[in-house]
């Protein structure tokens, strides 16, 4: 049994790590024939980018996917611990599966990702959900083939979660949920160790991928009839700093542009390491869209001093015209959280003059959620959760507003559609315009999924648009 520990978790040192492939022994291959998988997977696009590699290597050795959970012979949740609700979500489904296991007692169960690096999280799973078989966090992913083995094979349960990054893997297998869609990893983990962000620590260091594996991985997409690319990391802006004197993301960004991919976009951006190579750049390629996100998490400079963010109001408002400027109708989105340990009113209040100021295409709000472990977790906070409620609303009535007026000044114009397929309405397809909003349009002709079409927009909503084609 190896169980995470935060303090180690939180290490940061030189210490070398070897870029290895993945190699999966070939008796394991096949040996599941016959059998079924269940897998879940919550939080955010790394995370689903993750679970495409865990349904390759569960069916490499032999398991067939099973959507109903109640019919699977092994059940997997790829976990996220960003914010409290995230693991009620997890510990429902477990529960769930609790009954499951009473009347199926063969099934294996396991859980994976973020939440399994939480040391307390594996004190309950030990100590209240026995029924658990198989524990493995986001260290040790590539391990799945032998944990899976353990776990079918033995009766004791397999809990094996590293605190520390281990070798970094490539030629990881991978089964794409989208056929004309794909991400992209560049960097795993995190060490800007923002005071409410548990990420630095379930994921751990900043660990770059070398260059040629990316570009390589990026050339058989395009190969693959892929159109658009989303460039994943916690931070990608850091790409390269770990690895490289002279070769970052502005470059990298430059280089998966010149594969031709039609479509590239990139997430998450950390205000700090945005420079100005990338905004050269990303005004220079057609095909890197001009659509940023840029978390700005709060408007008043001293809350993002308490939140260790490395910026202020002028700074992040600075960089923010720089982009709308230099980037030629770029679109803007960002992240937002509400009630962080002693944020006063008059704090709140700038945070809504700054979303007036930016008006923002897209915004994700939250309210603060404790994390065991962070800084911020252990920093008074006097603001009732009654308080904390009332703001996010009347954030969320200004970050709305300007949804819909963005997309109002968009009526009559012509937009490029990358169609991902026909919506539940009667002929009425669906995609994603170069600023990534969601259209909703007919068209005369009989249209694929992979095309890229000119859309004109007649309707504005505030989630989406309607148009033709
Ligand atoms: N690396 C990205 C950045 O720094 O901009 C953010 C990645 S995080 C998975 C996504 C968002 O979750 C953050 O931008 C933040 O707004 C939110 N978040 C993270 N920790 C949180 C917490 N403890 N409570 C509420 N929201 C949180
Ligand atoms: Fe979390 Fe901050 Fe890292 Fe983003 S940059 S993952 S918010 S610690």
């Amino acid at each position: 049994m190896l169980l995470p520990d935060r303090k180690e978790e939180a290490t940061r040192d030189k210490r070398k790590y070897k870029t290895v492939k993945y190699n999966i022994d070939s008796k394991s291959k096949n040996k599941y024939k016959g059998k079924t998988f269940y897998l879940k997977t919550y939080g955010c696009q790394m995370n689903e980018r993750d679970s495409e590699t865990l349904v390759a290597m569960l069916k490499q050795l032999g398991f067939k996917e099973e959507k109903d959970y109640r019919k699977a012979d092994f059940l997997l949740l790829n976990t996220c611990s960003i914010r409290e609700n995230a693991h009620n979500k997890a510990f429902g489904m477990l529960g769930r599966f609790k009954h499951l296991k009473q009347t199926r007692p063969e099934i294996v169960i396991g859980l994976c990702g973020c939440m399994a690096q939480e040391t307390s999280v594996c004190e309950e799973l030990l100590k209240n959900y026995k029924f658990v078989n198989l524990v493995f966090g986001t260290h040790n992913l590539d391990k799945l083939p032998i944990l899976v083995d353990k776990a079918f094979s033995s009766d004791e349960r397999q809990i094996e979660v590293y605190s520390r990054e281990q070798d970094l893997v490539e030629d990881l297998p991978v089964i794409r949920s989208n056929k004309y869609k794909a991400y992209v990893n560049i960097i795993y983990g995190c060490d800007k160790f923002c005071t409410y962000c548990i990420v630095p620590y379930t994921r751990g260091r900043e660990r770059s991928r070398k260059k040629e594996d990316i570009l390589k991985e990026v050339d058989t997409l395009v190969k693959d009839g892929y159109k658009e690319i989303t460039v994943l990391g916690q931070n990608v802006n850091a790409y390269g700093k770990d690895l490289y004197d002279d070769y970052f993301m502005g470059e990298l960004l430059e280089d998966i542009a010149k594969t031709g991919i039609p479509r590239i976009r990139f997430m998450t951006s950390h205000p700090w390491d945005f420079t100005d190579k990338m905004i050269e750049v990303i005004g220079k390629y057609p095909n890197i869209m001009p659509s940023v996100h840029l978390p700005v998490q709060s408007g008043s400079s001293r809350i993002l001093k308490l939140m260790g963010r490395r910026y202020t109001r002028e700074s992040y408002l600075e960089l923010f015209h720089k982009m709308k400027n230099k980037i030629p109708g770029v679109s803007t989105s960002t992240d937002i959280i509400v009630g962080f340990p002693g944020e006063e009113e008059a704090d709140f209040l700038e945070t809504m003059s700054l979303v007036k100021e930016c008006q923002f295409d897209n915004a994700f709000t939250f309210i603060f959620s404790k994390r065991e472990g962070t800084p911020a977790c252990r920093l008074e906070d006097f603001v009732p959760l009654e308080e904390k409620e009332e703001r996010l609303q009347r954030l969320n009535e200004v970050v709305n507003y300007y949804f819909l007026e963005n997309h109002k000044r968009l009526i009559g114009k012509t937009l490029k559609v990358l169609v991902e397929g026909i919506s539940s309405k009667k002929n009425q397809y669906y995609g994603y315009s170069e600023n990534n909003q969601l259209l909703n349009f007919t068209s005369q002709k009989k249209l694929k999924a992979g095309e890229i079409v000119d859309v004109m927009i007649e309707e504005a909503k505030t989630w989406s648009l309607d148009g033709r084609s």
